[in-house]
Formats: C-alpha cells, sequence, structure tokens
C-alpha cells in the first residue's frame, strides 16, 4: 500500500484500534518500500481460531480501521472503516470498496513455526481498473477461489511472481516493476529531542525536578534513548523559545 503512493515522501498509516486484548496496531509505509509497525498489547496468547490459523481478529476484537496517507497536502487524507473480522486482508478489502471505491483483493498471510518465530509473511493486493468487463471480473473471482493461502503458496517456494503468474497468468500479466521491502525505523535522538519538547515546559521541567535520567523507547523497533538531566535543562532551554 506504501509503494502505491507516487511522492518520495509520502508516508502511509494504518491504525487499528480495537477492544480486544492486543487494543490494536500501528504501521507505517513508505513509498520505497520501509515498513514499521508495533502492536500497543504485545503479550496476548490465544488458541488457534477456528481454521486452526493465528486468531488475528480475537486478539484484535471490534474496533476501527484508519488508513492516513500523508501525501504532502495540507491536510493528511484519512479513510475510516468499522473492523468488519479483524482480519486484515479482509478489511482492508473492506475499506478500499467502501472508502476509495476501488474493487479489490487482497489476501495477506503470516506462517508460524512451533517456536513463534515467522516462517512465511506476504500477501498481494489486486485491484480492478475503472471498466473492467464483467468477464474479467468473474474469471479473477473464479481464480482467486481456486488458490490456496499466500502461506502456503510461499512455503511450496513460490515467488511473488509466480503467484501472480498462477492468478494472472492468462490475463496477458506484464510485470513493470520490483520494489524490496524491509523493517525499517528511522528513529534517531534528534527526533526523540522533538517528541520531548513537544510535550511542553511543565513536564520537561518535572523531569528535572526528578533528577534522574530519563529514558525514552522507541515504540516500533525497541531502541532506548537515554537523557541526562543537563540534556533535559537543555531541551527546557529550547522549549522556551
Ligand atoms: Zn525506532
Amino acid at each position: 500500500m506504501g509503494s502505491m503512493m507516487k511522492g518520495e515522501d509520502d508516508l502511509l498509516t494504518i491504525k487499528i484500534q480495537g477492544d480486544g486484548p492486543m487494543e490494536g496496531l500501528t504501521i507505517t509505509a513508505d513509498s520505497k518500500g520501509d515498513v514499521k509497525g508495533y502492536v500497543y498489547n504485545p503479550d496476548v496468547m490465544l488458541p488457534p481460531n477456528a481454521k486452526g490459523k493465528l486468531d488475528v481478529g480475537g486478539a484484535l476484537g471490534v474496533g476501527v480501521l484508519s488508513v492516513i496517507q500523508d501525501i504532502g497536502l495540507k491536510e493528511p487524507y484519512v479513510g475510516q472503516t468499522i473492523l468488519v473480522t479483524g482480519e486484515i486482508a479482509e478489511d482492508l478489502t473492506y475499506y478500499y470498496a467502501t472508502s476509495e471505491q476501488t474493487p479489490s483483493s487482497v489476501a495477506l498471510g503470516v506462517l508460524m513455526n512451533k517456536d513463534n518465530t515467522v516462517c512465511q509473511a506476504g500477501g498481494f493486493i489486486i485491484q480492478l481498473m475503472p471498466g473492467a468487463s464483467e468477464e474479467i471480473i468473474s474469471s479473477l473471482e473464479k481464480k482467486l477461489g481456486e488458490i490456496s493461502s499466500v502461506t502456503t503458496m510461499l512455503n511450496q517456494g513460490m515467488t511473488p511472481e509466480d503467484i501472480l503468474t498462477l492468478i494472472l497468468g492468462d490475463m496477458g500479466l506484464e510485470i513493470t516493476d520490483r520494489m524490496d521491502t524491509r523493517f525499517y525505523c528511522n528513529c534517531s535522538k534528534e527526533r526523540v529531542e522533538k517528541a520531548l519538547i513537544s510535550i511542553g515546559k511543565k513536564e520537561l521541567q518535572n523531569m528535572i525536578d526528578d533528577g534522574k535520567e530519563v529514558e525514552v523507547n522507541c515504540h516500533f523497533c525497541n531502541k532506548h534513548y537515554v537523557f541526562q538531566v543537563p540534556e533535559l535543562e537543555e531541551l527546557l532551554k529550547k522549549a522556551q523559545r
């Protein structure tokens, strides 16, 4: 979804807030394939769902999915839908249909190892061009109904290109671009300083009065940033400007 944005500095944020034990999650992605995210409460252990899969829907519960696109306009574009199933691919399909009026098929999957590490993870988004014929739609629906899950295909050694060929191969598939994706966090001491300055003079003064160093953790990558009292005093001066 990030790579579907056009500008260098465009940023996509997905926020899910739910009433399940995980409480929600925040993910950001840019147009270069850099992605980072975190869940609000990571200590959730649930039995597998009825299909024997990771119970993402049970962990998220009922709530709201927001897609925030910052594409350099004065205000970011925000689209919201209610969480229909808590299974993220289905909810994104619903989001595209309702908020962006774009018929889409979104598939996502994560296959876990027995030791709770990730074995396979992947997905696809297929969207119809305006004016796509009924013939194309029904043949696509038929194909999508026949294929196995993304993780099964990845686990069989199929590449993203193989998966696309399987689904769209008889429709004149043409691959026009390839892009790597990675977990990447752009946090830095400077960014954390700005965040500390933004919490206000009163809060900073309270921290200084406590006389102890302050540790700030990045939610996305768990990096720790420590600020000594003299550093906090410097920040307070900046906050007063
Ligand atoms: Zn970070």
